[in-house]
């Protein structure tokens, strides 16, 4: 429980399967009246999860700042749904086995009801959607395409709504008008949340934006400059990031389509600065983005760079690509803005991969308080705790931000967990939600 929103994602869930935990609660009862009971709660408490992982898919700028950013909310989301899918897995088979002692025919009844028994087939409805939606998220079958499975996720709304059809007429577990109460209150937000998202929050959230300069700042890697369109300037903080919908029609592919990269300019410049690297269809294609073409700009989101953390001593570590969270922090550094002492490791293969090291060079003359070193895996192999410790001998008093790919972000962890350095002063981010 590190964050405020914990305790609410908490709540959605707990509140539900407590109260139908007491107020159902069997007794002095037989073996077929508690299973019924546990398939109950277990029922109650895959629907809470559901409903909780729905309403958190909610996506407003500063929304996320309390469960401690958009990639941390996400991460709660995808428990939830774990939670609710294997909750919801158990339910058919306790209730199922419940109605043993009255005959298998029972029994059966449970596992393939009637036809005109609508609520059941509700039910079944809302578990195969769950199986079909949440397959690719489980990476069954490896990697889902990523805007294949977003879409797909659009059958949560159909195993929400078959979930609360059989729910309300069927629910045992709690009085009717608490029922209504609670089901209809968190369900009433969970659609509330979905026809926001599919309607109206793109048209509002996102900014115009013109593509002012597309630099190449190496090989597969290129530092897009935005300038706003019509309003004010994205207001933001360093370490966040934006949803970027370019609409150049030369593109080759993702056009219209949005993608998360994190803002690598200072939020006292005015123009908007993101470096995007080639690792997929639409990334390859903003390699040769046109220039004076227009684009959207979502967010701020994310809170890499707590505010409380932010005037301790801390290390950076980034790592090729996720170089871009330091390069907008040092920037800031560099124009006054008031931050803690800095020390950034910059690790890439060699010297063509570190494309920020002049900048970061110069942000680190410029400021007494931000030093920059670079760390090349082909001169001094993996990054290891020797190196951490020669170069920043105060490293386990620091708070440590890790941006990079995920072997460098574990490696980071375990010299981090090595040194002594407590779990909360550890922050980092994959550039991955799935
Ligand atoms: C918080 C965050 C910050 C990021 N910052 C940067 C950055 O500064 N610079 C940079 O080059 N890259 C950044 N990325 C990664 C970047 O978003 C992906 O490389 C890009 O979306 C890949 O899309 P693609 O179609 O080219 O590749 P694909 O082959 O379609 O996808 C490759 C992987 O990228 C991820 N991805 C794809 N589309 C999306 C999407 N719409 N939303 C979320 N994840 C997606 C998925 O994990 C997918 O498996 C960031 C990612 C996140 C989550």
């Amino acid at each position: 429980m590190r964050y405020p929103g914990d305790w609410l994602s908490l709540a959605l869930v707990l509140i539900p399967t407590l109260l139908a935990g007491l107020l159902a609660w069997p007794g002095a009862a037989d073996a077929g009246q508690w299973l019924a009971y546990l398939g109950r709660l277990a029922g109650v408490a895959g629907l809470a999860c559901l409903l909780a992982a729905a309403i958190l898919s909610v996506r407003i700028p500063g929304f996320d700042r309390p469960f401690g950013g958009l990639t941390r909310l996400w991460q709660q989301h995808h428990y939830l749904g774990l939670g609710a899918f294997l909750l919801l897995l158990l339910h058919p088979p306790l209730m199922a086995l419940s109605r043993l002692p009255y005959g298998k025919p029972a029994m059966l009844e449970v596992l393939l009801p009637p036809a005109a028994d609508w609520a059941m087939w509700a039910g079944w409805l809302g578990l195969m959607a769950m199986m079909i939606f949440l397959a690719p998220s489980f990476q069954f079958f490896g990697r889902p395409n990523y805007q294949r499975w977003k879409a797909l996720h659009f059958l949560a709304g159909l195993a929400l709504v078959a979930g609360l059809v059989h729910t309300l007429p069927l629910t045992r577990s709690l009085p009717t008008h608490l029922s209504l109460t609670v089901w209809g209150g968190l369900g009433g937000l969970a659609v509330l949340v979905f026809a926001w998202r599919a309607t109206i929050a793109r048209r509002v959230q996102r900014r115009p934006y013109r593509v002012s300069r597309v630099e190449t700042l190496a090989d597969r890697v290129v530092e897009i400059s935005l300038l706003p369109l019509r309003g004010r300037r994205l207001a933001f903080e360093p370490g966040q990031f934006i949803y970027f919908t370019p609409h150049d029609s030369t593109l080759a592919n993702g056009r219209g389509e949005e993608h998360p990269f994190t803002i690598s300019s200072a939020p006292e410049e005015e123009v908007l600065r993101i470096a995007v690297k080639d690792l997929g269809d639409a990334s390859r294609a903003l390699q040769s983005l046109q220039t004076d073409t227009e684009a959207d700009v979502e967010g701020p989101y994310g809170l890499f760079f707590p505010p409380a953390s932010r005037e301790r001593p801390q290390l950076w570590i980034g790592g090729g690509i996720g170089i871009t969270p330091f390069v907008s922090a040092a920037e800031h550094i560099r124009m006054g803005g008031h931050w803690g002492d800095s020390f950034l490791i910059n690790c890439t293969n060699d010297p063509s991969r570190a494309y920020y090291h002049d900048q970061l060079q110069a942000a680190a003359e410029a400021s007494s308080n931000l030093r920059c070193l670079d760390h090349f895996f082909e001169t001094h192999g993996a990054l290891n705790r020797a190196f951490v410790v020669e170069h920043c001998p105060d490293a386990a008093e620091r708070e440590w931000f890790v941006c990079g790919p995920t072997p460098l972000v574990r490696i980071a962890r375990d010299i981090a967990r090595e040194l002594g350095v407590p779990k909360t002063s550890f922050h980092s981010e994959e550039f991955d939600f799935l």
